[in-house]
């Protein structure tokens, strides 16, 4: 057992007052009851205000009923719950006014009290402000999943989501159409002008898979100057035209970049999953060889669309 007489009461008070982060004493009905802590000014702000106003006095609706939510959780299961949430200026009440303060993360380590406070169930709710931490993954994340000079997926992510299209389809059938195009006589364009007017006309046609296509269709790039459109819940009959229409809109838009781009064309192949396909990657394979009959056939077409 702890020496009880280690420290004073004094003593310990100043103890929890010296806590890095902050720790709440908040009841079940979500009132403030206590603050202790919360030293750490890189982090946190003088909390002393909340103390006897409840969660709904500070914080929008669906926040202040998710902390209840929460406390009532802790309450019934007495084990350390532990949660990650974030606050922005629009959860909390009079934070308005500084628009240029971010969304910050917190992780919540909440464990109930057994004892009452005001006569109510209460909880010790420690915040951590976890935003540095999340900031980077968050960073990292998208650095793992973008190709960096167009801004559309990677051929990581794509293999990702095309997978789980696949599993998708394999439990109810759901259609996918999938697209490969590739650019017709690239190198000309590093040749004439130079690499970075290649890399213009790499990123304008990003542009125009980001500006045509459903959200959901997932772009990317697969290197160089090839690119892959997944088309979910798309047969291949609808994806010809969507193909089509991509196509003229990209050598428009390329055109419209004057002597780098006029004349750039793409060619590209389509294919759909099929019964019998074992791997998301065999619709990508019969894409690449319908690209390749587009190519053969003379390039800026579409090949595969079975129309
Ligand atoms: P094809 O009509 O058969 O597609 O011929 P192509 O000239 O487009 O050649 P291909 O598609 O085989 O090769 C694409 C070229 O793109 C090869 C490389 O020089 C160039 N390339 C690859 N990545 C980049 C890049 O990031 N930036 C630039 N500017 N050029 C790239
Ligand atoms: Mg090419």
């Amino acid at each position: 057992m702890r020496d009880e007489t280690l420290f004073s009461g004094n003593q310990l008070a100043a103890i929890l007052q010296a806590l890095p982060d902050p720790a709440f004493i908040l009841t079940r009905s979500g009132r403030y009851m206590a603050i202790f802590g919360g030293i750490d000014a890189r982090y946190y702000h003088d909390g002393s205000y909340l103390i006897g106003k409840t969660v709904h006095d500070i914080l929008a609706p669906d926040k202040a009923d998710w902390y209840l939510q929460q406390l009532r959780h802790a309450l019934q299961r007495q084990a350390l719950h532990i949660v990650e949430y974030s606050l922005a200026p629009d959860d909390v009440k009079g934070w308005q006014a500084e628009r240029a303060t971010p969304r910050l993360w917190f992780e919540g380590r909440i464990k109930a009290l057994d004892f009452l406070v005001a006569g109510e169930d209460a909880v010790l709710w420690v915040a951590s402000n976890i935003t540095p931490r999340k900031e980077l993954e968050v960073q990292l994340r998208t650095q793992s999943e973008v190709d960096a000079l167009s801004g559309l997926l990677n051929r990581r992510k794509l293999m990702g989501v095309l997978a789980e299209h696949f599993d998708t389809f394999e439990r109810y059938a759901t259609p996918m159409a999938a697209l490969i195009f590739d650019l017709d006589h690239f190198k000309r364009v590093n040749d004439e002008h130079g690499h970075l007017a290649g890399d213009v006309v790499i990123k304008t046609t990003a542009e125009v898979c980001r500006r045509e296509l459903r959200a959901t269709d997932a772009p990317a790039r697969l290197g160089g100057d090839e690119f892959v459109v997944l088309m979910p819940h798309t047969t291949l009959a609808q994806a010809g035209p969507i193909a089509e229409r991509l196509r003229q809109r990209i050598a428009a838009t390329l055109a419209g970049l004057g002597s780098i781009g006029s004349g750039v064309t793409s060619s590209g192949g389509l294919a759909q999953f099929l019964p019998g396909d074992n791997s998301g990657e065999e619709v990508l394979k019969r894409a690449d060889d319908a690209l390749y009959q587009a190519k053969r056939g003379g390039r800026n077409r579409i090949a595969g669309g079975g129309a």
